[in-house]
């Protein structure tokens, strides 16, 4: 049970050199690999509880005793120094008040020289508050911190009243995200988009980002995938004496369990390859290279991005687009998509939807366009806009239209048509007859492939047909012969077949169309008149 203490017991226990450092880790989040330690000061007076440190620090900061904790602290922290391996890094905590006091650099580097501690191994940590107070004094001493060779951290960030100039003015390395901001990100968007507002500030500005108080696997998930780089938390240790270090040390690395599980194949480490700024530009040119249309729709189905081939599409420019609405943009689908639109934004992919857009104020004439709708989901799996894909398939359809029209004539001529059509190949296999050679001759299509056709034909017709045929096979010429064929009741038909050759792009015949044409009656007749002249 912490306890409550006064300054003259503080006072007392300085005097008795009663404070010990803590260590706790600070750790790389993507590998789980220790980087350093956060010094942390704690006090137990003998025989009661422990003291927390918002308790003792403030009355020691408040009462001029500050220089001497961080002392103390310091000189014990860096006698352990020996044990931490290169290039293990300890922060130390300033407080506000210390930054009004010009010595500090100086004392920073005494105490780390005489424990043998290299300055560019220890890293300051400084809250905003402290450079608020004095702007000037606060440049000094964080430029002479700096001088002598440590990092510098600011503390606490986002809690107090920042001011990004200072920032930016500063010689800051590190950003720290304040342990507040870490335990909310979980459950409200408000503060996961503060985290990745500050995370993509740490990093435009180039300082490292180390989140504070992460406690769960998916604290260091989400804050992985937002960008942040480094983490401190019970998660990887809370802090501990100077007698673990060497087992903390040693401990194996703490990776993410389900990162990689969670986000897809390894995007989320190579993601993190490149800075934002030029994910952004490559995002872009992919974007704007696309064959088809891409835009993504916030969850007021307004246009948040477009890229040149949609708007090209619809023939109005890229910038008319940004912040207007669906129906504002295309109200003459909007209707028919606005369903398709709300079920995608409850979550359900959808692929590949038909609309035909009639022809507009735009001077397009009709156009046929394929859709697809795939919902945005933010780390915390919320559908958070669409992400729309368009193409333009009108071509596509006119041809696939005038194929089917046309298909349509062949079969209506075929249908109407009293010959019979046949196709053979280059060697004079017969590839294919219509249903009314069956109906004819009482053969199916496997009796007719190939040479089997020639088993309906009058045995006294079969070598002159034969020979008409690898004539024509032969010159390339017409065919044009007459042959009886033995019909379903029996009895025989004269039949005249025509065919001409179809030659490929290197002048060889590829097929032979033609047709059976039924000479029966006119052949009948032409016999009558022999017998009749006879
Ligand atoms: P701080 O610098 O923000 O230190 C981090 C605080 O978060 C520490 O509290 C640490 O114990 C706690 N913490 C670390 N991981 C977790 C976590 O996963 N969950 C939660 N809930 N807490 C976590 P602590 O040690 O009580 O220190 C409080 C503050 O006191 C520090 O905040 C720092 O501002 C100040 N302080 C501590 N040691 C020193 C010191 O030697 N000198 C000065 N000037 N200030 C110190
Ligand atoms: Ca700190
Ligand atoms: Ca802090």
């Amino acid at each position: 049970m912490p306890v409550r203490v006064d300054l003259a017991e503080v006072r007392r226990a300085l005097e008795n050199d009663e404070l010990v450092p803590c260590f706790q880790p600070v750790v790389e989040l993507h590998t789980g690999l220790l980087k350093g330690f956060e010094v942390l000061a704690r006090w137990q007076p003998p025989e009661r509880g422990p003291v927390l440190p918002e308790n003792f620090i403030c009355l020691a900061e408040e009462n001029g005793l500050i220089g001497l904790l961080m002392q103390q602290i310091m000189r014990k922290a860096f006698e352990s120094a020996p044990v931490l391996p290169e290039p293990l890094t300890l922060a130390v905590n300033i407080s506000p008040s210390q930054l009004r006091d010009l010595s500090l650099p100086g004392q920073i580097r005494d105490a780390a020289e005489k424990a043998g501690l290299p300055l560019d191994r220890l890293v300051v940590e400084i809250t905003e508050s402290g450079i608020l107070d004095n702007l000037e004094r606060a440049r000094k001493i964080t430029t002479g911190l700096k001088a002598i060779g440590c990092e510098l951290a600011l503390d606490d960030f986002g809690t107090g009243y920042s001011s990004l100039s200072h920032l930016q003015s500063l010689p800051f390395d590190a950003l720290k995200l304040d342990r507040s901001f870490v335990s909310s990100m979980t459950n409200t968007r408000e503060s996961r988009k503060i985290v990745a507002a500050i995370i993509g500030l740490g990093r435009s500005l180039d300082l490292l980002t180390i989140a504070e108080g992460v406690e769960t696997d998916e604290q260091a998930e989400m804050l992985l995938w937002l960008g942040c780089e480094m983490g401190q938390g019970w998660l990887y240790g809370k802090p501990s004496t100077a007698d673990r270090i060497p087992q903390m040390v040693e401990a194996p690395p703490r990776a993410l369990s389900t990162a990689l599980s969670l986000h897809g194949d390894g995007w989320v480490v190579s993601s993190l390859e490149a800075f934002p700024a030029q994910r952004l530009a490559q995002l872009q040119a992919i974007y704007d290279g696309a064959p088809v249309g891409l835009c993504f729709l916030d969850s007021n189905l307004r246009y948040v991005s477009i890229n040149k081939r949609l708007a090209a599409m619809n023939g109005v420019p890229v910038e008319a687009y940004l912040g207007k609405t669906v129906e504002e943009m295309i109200p003459e689908v909007f209707a028919e998509v606005e369903p398709f639109l709300r079920r995608a934004m409850k979550g359900e992919a959808i692929q590949d939807l038909e609309f035909s857009r009639p022809a507009n104020n735009r001077g397009k004439t009709d156009a046929t366009n394929m859709v697809s709708y795939q919902p945005a989901l933010d780390e915390a799996g919320e559908v958070i806009g669409l992400s729309v894909m368009v193409a333009d398939i009108t071509d596509r359809k006119r041809t696939e239209d005038a194929l089917r029209e046309s298909e349509n004539h062949l079969r209506y001529m075929v249908e109407l048509n009293p010959e019979i059509p046949w196709v053979m190949d280059s060697e004079g296999n017969n590839l294919d007859f219509t249903v009314r050679w069956t109906e004819l001759t009482g053969l199916n299509k496997e009796q007719t492939r190939n040479l089997g056709w020639l088993e309906a034909l009058h045995p006294e017709d079969v070598e002159p047909t034969m020979k008409a045929i690898a004539d024509a096979l032969h010159s390339g010429e017409p065919i044009d012969i007459e042959y009886r064929v033995k019909c379903v009741n029996g009895g025989w038909k004269w039949m005249r077949s025509r065919g001409s050759p179809r030659v490929g792009p290197s002048g060889q015949i590829v097929r032979w169309y033609g047709s059976l044409e039924d000479i029966d009656d006119r052949k009948q007749l032409q016999e009558a008149l022999l017998k009749f002249r006879m």
